[in-house]
């Protein structure tokens, strides 16, 4: 079986620390994450991966499918929207407001009673 193994990391800084003017990976970045990453990972004793791909894209560019939770402030994407943005969750709807899955399933028996602008103003506090 063919299993493709995906970890996302998100990386907050600015581009300067990350790529050179040409647009490649500064050396002291390419060399750690070949390091971290290596062509062959043991994952058990009968089971290895072998490095398929690895990207980097900034995300946050502008009109760019980028929510943040307003709750917990983790990053979403709308995949009804054009351009989902890969490796982001999606967003959840709850009382019209768009908020990551784990804050809509913790508060909804709190929007039910209290209202999403009182249980958002909440976390805000
Ligand atoms: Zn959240």
């Amino acid at each position: 079986m063919k299993i493709l193994l995906t970890v996302n990391y998100l990386v907050d800084t600015d581009r300067d620390n990350f790529w050179d003017k040409k647009g490649y990976l500064i050396d002291e970045i390419d060399i750690n994450l070949k390091k971290r990453f290596p062509q062959k990972m043991k994952l058990s004793d009968t089971v290895c991966g072998q490095r398929y791909s690895m990207t980097h894209k900034p995300i946050d560019y502008p009109n760019a499918n980028l929510i943040t939770c307003p709750i917990c402030k983790r990053l979403l994407t709308d995949r009804k929207k054009p351009k989902p943005i890969e490796g982001l969750d999606n967003i959840t709807e709850l009382a019209n407001v768009s908020i990551c899955k784990s804050c809509a399933w913790q508060l909804e028996r709190g929007v039910e009673i209290y209202g999403i602008e009182n249980v958002i103003a909440r976390f805000k506090e």
